[in-house]
């Protein structure tokens, strides 16, 4: 049995994971740097749990995710549609073979001429929440399709997205009335209801606002017929979820009955499909203590905030941690990067419980980290290098 040590819990708690590929895969060799490890056949089996809950939606991979070439590959070959914020990830996936009517155009911020650039690919399906935009696409990509983002309240997720993208909903008509008279086709919606929304019954409340606002789109005239229902599907991190499937037809079953007309659903997941389908190779670089009195070791890791691990801003996700050390001891630590950066702090608010015998030059193994953790990496701060990736 491994020790699989579970921050969540916040005492000695000890699983005994499954037989996991990825970790079998990085116990089996040396890594001279922090290596994420990608399970292709993982991915390929989540798009499959996602598509099955999901039923007629299309699903949009949010590439932001992870954008390793293989992971793209393998959606292509599922047949999988991509969500695609920028000119480079829209590059990605047209030059490994995805068609332009699968990719959509999802940011709400982009530069004039990658919109040129993507309606010129033939992309037609863009995002938009303010007039400012809507005039961008309206230049560079005439005539486009365009889907209204909503902004929805706090709903509960982990990782929530803030204020940054969408609009009220008060303002949504009047956008689509300004796109038709730019000459655009308003089809639809899209919202995101937080990142990591651990369970479907989190969605009611947003898909309940969003409803209201289509169907006041609709009465004002707009023949809408597309819902993007975003992102949202959670991995687990040690905390109970449900599975996939349940998850998204349970989201499904709520969809449905609230969006009269709605010929087409998206859903874009990013986390839900690639989170679990990854596994980080690091090591212990020290472990300390501060004082003779402190209670918690610091333990200094060869990976940090800024070099793979960006989302343990505000403690906000909780990664798990294996080890060498089976059935030894635990106790307390504060985990922290490499870096000279004081914010370089992974969990410290909630210390993480690791064997009191770890020591440098241990392996220590992050579950369940294949979203949001390549794709944040720094080309470099500060000397140490950006997260290495290996597919398997
Ligand atoms: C990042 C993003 C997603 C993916 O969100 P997850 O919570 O990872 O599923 C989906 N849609 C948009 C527009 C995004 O920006």
């Amino acid at each position: 049995m491994n020790a699989y040590v579970n921050p969540l819990a916040g005492g000695d708690a000890l699983f005994a994971p499954a037989a996991s590929p990825l970790v079998d895969y990085i116990r089996s060799r040396d890594f001279d740097r922090p290596t994420l490890v990608i399970h292709r056949d993982t991915v390929a089996r989540q798009y499959r749990a996602l598509k099955s809950g999901l039923g007629r939606a299309h699903i949009h991979y949010a590439v932001k995710a992870n954008p390793a070439r293989e992971v793209i590959e393998t959606l292509i070959s599922e047949g999988s549609h991509f969500d695609a914020a920028s000119r480079g990830e829209i590059e990605l996936c047209l030059g490994l073979g995805a068609a332009p009517s699968t990719i959509s155009f999802g940011n709400t911020v982009k530069r004039a001429a990658d919109i040129a650039f993507a309606h010129g690919a033939g992309i037609t399906l863009f995002a938009a929440d303010s007039e400012m935009e809507l005039e961008k696409v309206a230049e560079h990509a005439p005539g486009a399709q365009v889907y209204i983002r909503l902004l929805v309240g706090a709903t509960g997720a982990d990782w929530p997205l803030s204020r940054k993208f969408g609009c009220a909903p008060e303002r949504a008509v009047a956008l689509m009335d300004y796109a038709v008279t730019l000459g655009l086709a308003p089809v639809g919606l899209s919202f995101h209801v937080g990142s990591q929304t651990r369970r479907a019954e989190m969605w009611r409340e947003t898909l309940d606002r969003v409803s209201g606002v289509w169907a006041e789109a609709r009465a004002a005239g707009h023949a809408l017929d597309l819902i993007n229902i975003g992102g949202g599907f959670p991995a687990f991190y040690g905390e109970a979820i449900e599975a996939p499937e349940t998850y998204a037809s349970q989201v499904m079953a709520m969809v449905e009955p609230r969006f009269e007309g709605a010929a087409r659903i998206m859903a874009e997941p990013g986390r839900g499909m690639v989170a679990e389908a990854g596994a980080i190779a690091a090591e212990v670089l020290l472990v300390s203590r501060k004082s003779d009195e402190d209670l918690c070791r610091w333990v200094y890791l060869d990976i940090g905030r800024f070099s793979g691990l960006a989302e343990t801003e505000g403690e906000a996700i909780r990664y798990q941690f294996l080890t060498e050390r089976e059935h030894e001891a635990t106790g307390p630590c504060i985990l922290a990067g490499p870096s000279c950066d004081s914010a370089d702090v992974l969990y410290e608010k909630r210390p993480v419980t690791l064997p009191v015998g770890l020591r440098a030059g241990d392996r220590v193994i992050i579950r369940n980290c294949g979203a949001y953790t390549s794709s944040y990496s720094s080309v470099g701060f500060n000397g140490f290098p950006p997260l290495d990736v290996v597919v398997i």
